[in-house]
């Protein structure tokens, strides 16, 4: 009777200790927006509780802070930002919250690419104004998966020296991670392989695919006249129907043409194709077409080919 005693309070005991320390072992990590915090997740498994400042179609250019930020960085002990002036907003939310965590660039040791001149639209963010990048250096670094292993390895870097109990585990999640990235890449370049070279270019309203175009090969040409924060005039259609027509440009990705009556006269009268939604900034939520960075590429690669190829 007293063995059967013991054993049950040396089980809860064990459980008692094992309980708190199993939340303890929780690494509050916040990410600044979405393709990071999937990175991370990748990275930290379900070690970290990882909390995403810009949700899903969010746009971190122009973002504002809210004081339920202020508390998420004030919680955190580390916290994951892109850097290269993505998030210009940051330093005085980390300041004002008080926080002591650990901020680190994912960013860093990658080589960083100059910002275009122009300004810079997207599709999942139509913010509505002209912004120009505050930073000399263009930050869309994710876009070529090779910058994002560099990514991965400084974020397993990261969560390893704020959590160095976890350090084998994220050491093996970013192995296994960095493997399905390098298979990625190589799906990347073998779809971009089969498009003609002559036929690698499409005209594009996106200034974030600077990275993909140096790192793949295909070119993306702003269209002349059009703004990026207002419906395109029926002119301004003309003069990219001319510019396609003189560039011998195969799709035109122009999200910012939201007449379909504009976009089928283009088509009609060039033979380009009209190509679908490239995701740049933001990954989409769980029920979308690229919830993981990983599935935004895999999409953006689709979209590309499918419009290049003949
Ligand atoms: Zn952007």
């Amino acid at each position: 009777m007293r063995q059967i005693w013991i054993a049950f309070v040396l089980l809860a005991l064990s459980l008692i200790s094992t309980a708190p320390a199993r939340a303890q072992n929780k690494i509050e990590v916040v990410a600044s927006f979405t393709i990071l915090a999937d990175l991370v997740r990748n990275v930290a498994g379900d070690r970290a509780q990882i909390t995403t400042l810009i949700g899903p179609g969010g746009d971190a250019h122009v973002y504002t802070p809210s004081p339920a930020d202020a508390k998420r960085i004030a919680a955190a002990k580390l916290v994951i930002v892109n850097g290269l002036g993505f998030e210009g907003w940051l330093p005085r939310l980390v300041k004002s919250s008080g926080s002591k965590a650990t901020v680190i660039e994912a960013s860093r040791g990658i080589k960083p690419l100059e910002a275009a001149d122009s300004d810079h639209d997207h599709k999942d963010h139509n913010h509505g104004k002209a912004h120009t990048h505050d930073a000399p250096f263009d930050p869309h670094a994710w876009q070529s998966v090779a910058n994002v292993k560099v990514y991965v390895g400084n974020i397993r870097d990261a969560l390893a020296a704020a959590d160095p109990d976890g350090a084998a585990l994220y050491a093996a999640n970013a192995a296994d991670y960095l493997g399905k990235l390098d298979a990625l890449d190589g799906e990347i370049r073998a779809a971009i392989a089969k498009i003609p070279a002559q036929r690698r270019k499409v005209i594009s309203t996106h200034d974030a695919f600077s990275y993909f175009a140096d790192a793949y090969g295909i070119a993306f040409i702003a269209p002349q006249g059009v703004s990026t924060d207002a419906e395109a005039s029926a002119r301004a259609v003309a003069r990219i129907i001319k510019q396609i027509k003189a560039e011998a440009i195969p799709a035109v990705f122009i999200e910012t043409i939201t007449d379909p009556r504009l976009m089928r006269r283009i088509a009609a009268e060039t033979g380009a194709k009209i190509g679908g939604a490239l995701y740049s900034d933001s990954l989409t939520d769980e029920n979308g077409e690229a919830p993981t960075y990983i599935a935004m590429v895999r999409h953006n690669i689709k979209a590309l080919t499918s419009a290049l190829g003949n």
